[in-house]
């Protein structure tokens, strides 16, 4: 396929129009060009080759059946685990909206919510239907495609512990259904394969008590509140935890809390959390990322590992 032009206007070839006329019956928006850093929580980033907003998961299949084996697709969700570098993202980045935003309980304190459904609405409806297991939820800022993709969690639940079964397209655009078991979940990983983007889960919990699981919700938004500098450009934790180790503590103990790139900072509230003051760039964030994993490496002898997903080329 063409490759980006890294300019300035960081724009890409538009292929749009050879697309829709390859693939007639496509229904969902499909746009050249289109900003991303909008749609992530640090506001960075250049745009999607082409981003892609299907109707439903049909017409996602439909695109991917049918888009031409060489042209990359990227999936995000509310954009809260994402750095989009500076040059944009080569290829069709699709983003799920309406045709995947319903919940629904049922039986046997089961929740099925689409992908696109934030992760709060669905601890909201486990908690009006008296369903318990589920309010850790409440704590992740993404929505379930993401929840499945990073197995989220937080206060003590995680997705793997509450997921029935998550069905998805792949990239030829086949259906695929996934159990708990063969997503292959381990800490902040799912091992389903990398080409499958998410539809819907099934989730399970136990009977509860609606207003102790009000309750156990209004504690997570507090803590978080207390804890985490939720209210800026983030990409919450920014490393995953070392087996045995806290990645906070070790950001500490290598002097990075406060540490600043132009306008990229390890938070001082909570300094695994990489923020962006205002003015930084996808390059700035990603600098101070791994001067950070260099630090640590340097005082600690630990490698960390980046929990943010880092998609697209820079600039
Ligand atoms: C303030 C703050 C606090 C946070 N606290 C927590 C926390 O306590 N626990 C925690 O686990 N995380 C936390 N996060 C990180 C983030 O919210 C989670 O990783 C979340 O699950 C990401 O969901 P998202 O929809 O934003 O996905 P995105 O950030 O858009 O994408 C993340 C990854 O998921 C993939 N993805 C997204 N949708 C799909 C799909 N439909 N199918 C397949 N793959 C998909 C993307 O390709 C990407 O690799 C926090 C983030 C912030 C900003």
């Amino acid at each position: 396929m063409t490759t980006a032009r890294r300019d300035s206007t960081m724009t890409f070839p538009d292929i749009v129009p050879a697309l829709k006329s390859k693939l007639p019956a496509l229904r969902g928006r499909l746009l050249p060009n289109e900003p991303l850093a909008p749609l992530t929580w640090f506001r960075v980033g250049g745009p999607a080759q082409a981003l892609f907003m299907p109707e439903d998961e049909a017409d996602l299949a439909y695109l991917l059946a049918h888009l031409p084996a060489d042209i990359p697709v990227t999936v995000v969700g509310l954009g809260s685990n994402l750095i989009v570098r500076d040059g944009g993202v080569p290829g069709v980045v699709v983003r799920l909206g309406r045709g995947f935003s319903d919940t629904k309980v049922e039986n046997g304190h089961r929740i099925r919510a689409g992908a696109a459904v934030p992760d709060v609405r669905v601890a909201r409806a486990a908690q009006e239907a008296g369903i318990a297991g589920l309010a850790f939820l409440r704590g992740i800022p993404g929505a379930i495609g993401g929840a499945l993709r990073m197995n989220g969690g937080a206060y003590g639940g995680e997705t793997k512990d509450a997921l029935i079964e998550a069905r998805g397209v792949d990239r030829r655009g086949n259906l695929r259904v996934f159990s708990n078991g063969e997503m292959h979940y381990t800490y902040r990983h799912c091992g389903a394969p990398e080409d499958v983007i998410f539809t819907e889960a099934v989730f399970a919990g136990r009977p509860g008590d609606p207003a102790a699981i009000a309750a156990e919700m209004d504690k997570i938004t507090e803590s978080r509140e207390a804890t985490q500098p939720i209210k800026s450009r983030t990409g919450g934790s920014t490393f995953k935890n070392p087996p045995g180790r806290k990645a906070w503590q070790l950001i500490d103990a290598a002097g990075c809390r406060g540490l600043k790139v132009g306008d990229a900072q390890m938070s001082e509230m909570h300094c695994n959390f990489l923020i962006n003051l205002g003015g930084a760039t996808a390059a700035d964030i990603e600098t101070l990322g791994e001067t950070v994993r260099l630090r640590v490496q340097e005082t600690s002898s630990v490698a960390l590992d980046w929990e943010i997903k880092r998609i697209g080329v820079p600039l």
